[in-house]
């Protein structure tokens, strides 16, 4: 379909492009849209390679990994085109590990006597909230909130339950009814029911797991088709230029370069080294992401954790998280063969991000054998190991305020911000995919008025 002869034929003719900082799930399925609406857009990568966190792995043994493990929907996949090229996932589960025994996750921790009576005990007395640490009190009870749900917070976001916004609870709560309601869905239809993986469209029996053969980037290679040639990639954003208080131009690799608006994918915290001639984002500075490591090893046999994933709230491990993606996408590793992901939550330079990969992986492994002794005899080696500076944004209560301003405009026109780090919020695929169709709207109608 020729999108573009649908568009008011001004625009084509007078507009500017507009700019896409960033060639992530959230850049390309804003590309599209604005060329599915008659604007022209304009991509901007820094890397070699499109995709961004949902880049993918494959090795000559036959071992295939995303950054971080990655599990999506069907819906998602249909919308991006790549249905034909995804498996649906049969299984998916989680867990918790937990003085020597694991839990199912949830309704293993809410049958254990000690967790229930502490959950009603706060159900019936809720205190103050005033940060994360109250939310998760109040919500799970204090026993499961100082066992688990605390010691998981603080982790991943190196910060202080205490410090952090009771948004953090908010954004991961899911009710329980709908928990147990999605669950005997994946029972009876064989297909592993997504649950708490979108919430900008209703989850049900009919929204499940799949997975591209080859990748969670393979998402990517149908919008790719249709907009390949607007994306210039090793080319980096180095500026946004405003004039009273609107977007004028960019400057890419040197060059500075006219546009009608500036849509970034890019972290928020460094928007205010980014855009020359206001000061209106300069408190978006103080905003922190989390950086974090990914070990892969490597084991004889399969299923060797009680689920799909692990959650190791104990905080004498340097992990907070295992996922065993075969478990659920057994074509991830060969056959008779897995593959296990410790997710490592560091600062740049501290002494996990500096450390060799075959010293990550013995401290990955010591760990996993202090849970389970057995597996050490079933090593084989190291996998890949990835490390990003920006894995998980970190709302800390000092900057929440701001936060929440920001999320609902970035305060110069023309200026959008979108996508995970972009949002500065914990935005799983499917959800970055329809915030950013509604955001388009929002940019044809700027772009419309300006011309
Ligand atoms: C550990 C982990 C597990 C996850 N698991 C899942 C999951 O199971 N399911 C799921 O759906 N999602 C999952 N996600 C989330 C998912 O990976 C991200 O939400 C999504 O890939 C983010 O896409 P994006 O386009 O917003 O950003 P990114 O993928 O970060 O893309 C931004 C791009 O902008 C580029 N860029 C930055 N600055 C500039 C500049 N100045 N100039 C030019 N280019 C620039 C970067 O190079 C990058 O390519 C997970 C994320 C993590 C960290």
């Amino acid at each position: 379909m020729n999108f573009a002869a649908k568009a008011p034929a001004i625009w084509r003719r007078l507009a500017k492009p507009v700019a896409i900082i960033g060639a992530g799930i959230a850049g390309l399925t804003a590309a599209f849209d604005l060329e599915r609406r008659g604007l022209q857009a304009a991509v901007f990568e820094s890397g070699r390679a499109v995709g961004g966190m949902a880049s993918s792995f494959k090795d000559a043994e036959g071992y295939t990994y995303d950054f971080g493990a990655h599990f999506v929907s069907n819906r998602l996949a249909e919308a991006l085109g790549a249905a034909d090229i995804s498996r649906t996932v049969g299984r998916y589960g989680e867990a918790v590990a937990l003085g020597g025994r694991s839990y199912s996750y949830p309704f293993g921790l809410a049958a254990s006597p000690r967790y229930a009576a502490s959950a009603v005990a706060a159900r019936l007395r809720p205190g103050e909230v005033a940060n994360a640490a109250d939310w998760f009190r109040n919500a799970y009870g204090a026993a499961l909130a100082e066992d688990v749900a605390i010691p998981l917070a603080e982790a991943w976001s190196g910060a202080p339950a205490s410090k952090l916004s009771p948004a953090v609870g908010q954004k991961l709560s899911a009710g329980v009814l709908k928990t147990l309601y999605l669950k005997a869905a994946s029972r009876l239809t064989g297909r592993a029911v997504c649950n708490g993986y979108s919430h900008e469209m209703p989850e049900s029996p009919g929204i499940y797991h799949v997975y591209p053969e080859g990748g969670v980037s393979r998402l990517l290679e149908p919008t790719m088709k249709q907009i390949g040639h607007r994306i210039a990639l090793e080319s980096r954003v180095e500026r946004i230029f405003v004039e009273r208080d609107r977007v004028v131009a960019v400057k890419v690799n040197g060059r500075e370069i006219g546009v009608s608006a500036a849509i970034s994918t890019a972290p928020v915290h460094l928007l205010p080294r980014l855009v020359e001639g206001t000061d209106r984002l300069d408190a978006l500075g103080a905003f922190r992401y989390r950086p974090m490591i990914f070990v892969n090893l490597r084991f004889e046999g399969r299923n060797l954790l009680p689920d799909t994933m692990l959650w190791v709230p104990d905080r004498s491990q340097p992990f907070f998280r295992i996922t065993e993606a075969p478990f659920s996408m057994p074509w991830l590793a060969p056959e008779g063969r897995t593959q296990l992901t410790f997710d490592i939550g560091c600062e740049v330079g501290d002494a996990h991000w500096t450390m060799s990969d075959e010293e990550l992986a013995r401290i990955c492994l010591d760990g996993l054998c202090r849970i389970y002794p057995h597996l050490r005899a079933r090593y084989i080696g190291p996998g890949g190991m990835l490390k990003t500076p920006f894995a998980y944004p970190v709302y800390l209560a000092s900057y929440e305020r701001r936060r929440q301003d920001f999320a609902r405009d970035t305060g110069v026109a023309g200026l959008y911000s979108i996508g995970r780090n972009g949002e500065f919020a914990h935005l799983l695929m499917e959800d970055i995919y329809w915030r950013t169709l509604k955001r388009m709207q929002h940019v044809a109608d700027y772009v419309g008025q300006e011309v």
